[in-house]
């Protein structure tokens, strides 16, 4: 059987080059696709492209902008079960999770269509001093110009569209770096582009080796680094940004509490889903639970219960929960996580093996928090639990941490909730739910080692923007 193969995207067209990139199936480890790579030179005319293309898409009428996002609304609709297929195949997602993220996928690009006939600006009261009193003053929005996108694995549709969708709204050229172990869902999204009439060199996705790419970083003709990943190549890229302003969207080990009166079997639902889905690879994957000590042996039997129960395996088994992690070798890793903590005295209470990429979802417990499992990102399937006595004390525990994504907890005194929201040092805080909550127009990013700015369509596009200030005299 022929591999299916990718062009990627330079200036709007489609490239088929001579070298390509081996996208394997994650769960049988062969190759499914095969995808056009770029290089430094493609990169060039890109970044080339984009800065011509950045005043024709400055004026690009919001409607037309609108148009383009509901086109591509309308193409991932008609071809959601494709689109979900090349997740389960290039990502190892299950194929719920697959369906999830088409679907997110539609959503973040149909807010970013209505968010794109919304850049405004304001009135100033000019009246402020009698000396301005015969003032007027106004704001408008203006394109920053052309962006610079790098993207994870994790989530290959959703965290490009989270770059890509508010990049059009705001009528900036773009030019995108998919992660190489996903590339796919990048140019399917390109492929969909390719068909609206954006100005030429209105985006260019690439896949690239990391080598050729730092003009993503340090070219000063894109305006913006948005980067979505790990901290330690975000800080690293941070550094090397120069003037340009830059977001960053990096990791986390979450945590989530519950309290004594939470409802125990909707918690333990919750936390089952939030620490295992995707096999925890996502940035916001319950890591750390901190359980009330007069529930802390119920909740602890109920998990283990449950998580014993949760089926591992083939990502098309619609019986399937746990998946394929991305390789072998983060799965060796997050092995070698669980056999660190269990030396140093931690007990673990059901999982923590391996097949393979799968690795079966690992719930310990008295976990050292200078291990590894309790202070960095795992990033698979793995969560610790631990007993706390004092609510204060506990809030203290979530932010001992270099990292501060979102934080979830199963609380209902309003007080509490008020002094959750006060004191946990997070980008967001969730009640009655895991940290790994997120729906598309929220404002969502972290503090600390977690990143710096936030993305959610509205708030990437003020990212994507510059206020540019009309003021006339004498009206
Ligand atoms: P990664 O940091 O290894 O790679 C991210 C992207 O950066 C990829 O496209 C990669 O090729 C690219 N890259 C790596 N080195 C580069 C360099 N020197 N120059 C330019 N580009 C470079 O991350 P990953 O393993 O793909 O993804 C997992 C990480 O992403 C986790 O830490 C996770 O928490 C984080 N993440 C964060 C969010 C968020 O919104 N905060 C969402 C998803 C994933």
């Amino acid at each position: 059987m022929s591999i299916p193969s990718y062009p990627y995207y330079l200036a709007n067209r489609a490239v088929h080059a001579n070298t390509d990139l081996a996208v394997e199936d994650k769960h049988s480890g062969e190759v499914a696709y095969r995808v056009a790579k770029a290089d430094a030179d493609a990169l060039e005319q890109a970044i080339a492209a984009a800065e011509r293309a950045a005043a024709p898409m400055a004026a690009l009428p919001s409607h037309k902008r609108r148009d383009v996002l509901l086109h591509c609304v309308e193409r991932f609709k008609a071809r959601r079960d494709e689109l979900a297929e090349v997740l389960v195949v290039e990502g190892g997602k299950v194929i719920k999770d697959a369906r999830g993220e088409v679907q997110r996928l539609i959503e973040t690009f149909q807010i970013a269509a209505e968010e794109s006939t919304r850049v405004g600006g304001e009135v100033l009261p000019m009246d402020i001093a009698e000396r301005t009193e015969r003032w007027m003053g106004m704001t408008k929005k203006v394109p920053i110009g052309p962006v610079s996108l790098i993207t994870p694995f994790n989530f290959p549709y959703n965290l490009v569209a989270h770059k890509v969708a508010p990049a059009i709204a705001a009528g900036c050229p773009f030019v995108l770096k998919p992660a190489d172990k996903t590339p796919v869902g990048a140019l399917l999204i390109g492929e969909i582009l390719a068909e609206c009439d954006l100005p030429e060199g209105a985006f260019s996705i690439l896949p690239l080796d990391v080598e050729d790419a730092a003009p993503l970083t340090e070219d000063e003709r894109l305006k913006l680094l948005s980067f979505t990943g790990s901290d330690k190549v975000g800080w690293m890229l941070k550094s090397k940004a120069g003037k340009k302003p830059v977001v960053m969207e990096l990791g986390g080990n979450a945590a989530c509490l519950v309290d004594a009166d939470a409802d125990l079997d909707d918690a333990v639902d919750r936390l089952v889903f939030g620490a295992f889905y995707q096999s925890g690879q996502s940035c916001i994957s319950v890591q750390r639970v901190q359980v009330h000590e007069s529930i802390y042996d119920e909740l602890k039997a109920r998990l283990v219960e449950k998580v014993t129960a949760l089926k591992g395996g083939d990502p098309r088994d619609p019986e399937t929960f746990i998946g394929p992690l991305i390789t072998e070798q983060d799965a060796e890793r997050v092995m070698d996580w669980i056999r660190e903590a269990t030396d140093q005295g931690a007990e673990l209470l059901v999982g923590g093996e391996r097949q393979g990429r799968i690795v079966t979802p690992a719930v310990l417990e008295k976990v050292g928090r200078e291990c590894k499992l309790y202070n960095q990102e795992v990033f698979g399937p793995v969560m610790v639990l631990e007993p706390f006595s004092d609510f204060d004390a506990a809030l203290e525990t979530i932010n001992d941490s270099r990292y501060g994504l979102q934080a979830g907890l199963f609380v209902r005194d309003i007080g509490k909730i008020r002094k959750a929201w006060d004191r946990l040092d997070v980008g967001g805080v969730i009640i009655n739910d895991v940290p790994s909550f997120r729906v598309d127009h929220m404002p969502y990013g972290g503090v600390k080692d977690s990143g710096l700015g936030r993305e959610g369509i509205k708030y990437a596009i003020e990212d994507m923007t510059e206020i540019r200030l009309l003021a006339i005299r004498g009206i």
